[in-house]
């Protein structure tokens, strides 16, 4: 089955993200099919939390474009301030990116490593063992009447039984390909906190980036105001990773490294900031992804004309497990269901 993407409401919808969705989409827009079919099969055991396997490139990325940036923040851009205000401005930025950046981390870390499995699964499951295949001759779907038969615990009414985790989440949003872990109640608020913390770093980074960028090409003598630059005669050399381990390098390298973390931050900062605004829409509305998303499903027409059938069926079962999103933006897992037809 394909899913058209959702547009997202009113003033978070905007075109390139429309675009993005669509392309990155593509390949995601597909329901696991039953037992047997090509894509994907559900881990034979329950995952605990963002760090089991199966890891997933999308976490890799995550953590590589985190420690790039902070690399680039405090090893490189952040020195470059002037040395007669550093004590203030140099002060600010270190401590606001730091802690910024010193908070991401804390509660990234926590998203990835909580479990965010229903209470009776996290008391009653053992996930060394496997997980039941879904056997469809007896029950109609995997979570009746509040009772998994994967799970085999009864779960409380928001939970879903997510694919890639195999196993019921309490509160569920959404699975979140960057965190390889689902985001549910009790680590929702980390998720969230995950993203305006980066998003915050990431303005701090800018407006550095934009100072360096500005004087570079104004007036250079004020980027070189470290002491260490008094060994350093040549006007096209530069000192990276001031003050413990400097490095000369040449003037297109500092430039080259500008370019890239100045997009990396464009990529973030659009990113980040979208999936940011989606979210306070979502407090706004007292929606989950998830419910966001089915309610666009039941929306959509033209597309999904001929789905229709099979999408009506899908969502008047809200036990029903199903990770909603496609988009790369709200960061989630596609629709998935563990050999399970619905
Ligand atoms: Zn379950
Ligand atoms: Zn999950």
């Amino acid at each position: 089955m394909l899913l058209a993407p959702v547009p997202l409401p009113g003033c978070v919808c905007l075109p390139w993200a429309s675009a993005l969705m669509d392309l990155w989409g593509r390949s995601w827009r597909r329901v696991v099919p039953e037992a047997g079919g090509k894509r994907p099969s559900p881990p034979n055991r329950s995952r605990v939390n963002g760090w089991s396997r199966p890891l997933h490139s999308f976490q890799a990325v995550a953590w590589v474009t985190v420690l790039i940036m902070a690399v680039a923040s405090f090893g490189i851009f952040i020195p470059f301030l002037p040395r007669d205000w550093k004590d203030v401005a140099y002060g600010v930025s270190f401590t606001a990116t730091g802690g910024l950046f010193f908070l991401h981390l804390s509660v990234h870390l926590l998203a990835v490593s909580i479990d965010p499995a229903e209470p009776n699964v996290r008391r009653k499951k053992n996930y060394s063992e496997p997980v039941p295949t879904f056997d469809r001759s007896k029950h109609a779907h995997v979570i009746q009447d509040q009772y998994c038969h994967l799970c085999e615990v009864t779960v409380s009414p928001k939970a879903k039984h997510c694919s890639a985790c195999n196993k019921c989440v309490s509160g569920f949003d959404h699975h979140c390909k960057w965190l390889n872990n689902c985001v549910g109640g009790r680590n929702y608020w980390y998720f969230f906190l995950s993203v305006a913390s980066a998003l915050a770093g990431l303005l701090c980074l800018t407006a550095v980036l934009l100072y360096v960028s500005i004087q570079f090409f104004i007036d250079p003598a004020e980027l070189r105001t470290h002491p260490c630059y008094k060994k350093v005669s040549n006007k096209n050399t530069w000192l990276l990773f001031l003050p413990l381990f400097p490095v000369k390098v040449k003037t297109p390298v500092v430039l080259g490294i500008g370019v890239l973390v100045l997009l990396l931050d464009i990529i973030g900062l659009l990113l980040l900031g979208h999936l940011l605004v989606f979210h306070l829409y979502l407090m706004a509305k007292k929606l989950s992804t998830f419910d966001y998303m089915t309610q666009g499903r039941q929306q959509q027409t033209p597309r999904a004309a001929a789905e229709k059938e099979e999408l009506s069926v899908q969502t008047r079962l809200p036990q029903v497990q199903r990770c909603p999103s496609s988009s790369p933006l709200i960061l989630c897992r596609p629709g998935t269901t563990p050999r399970v037809t619905l």
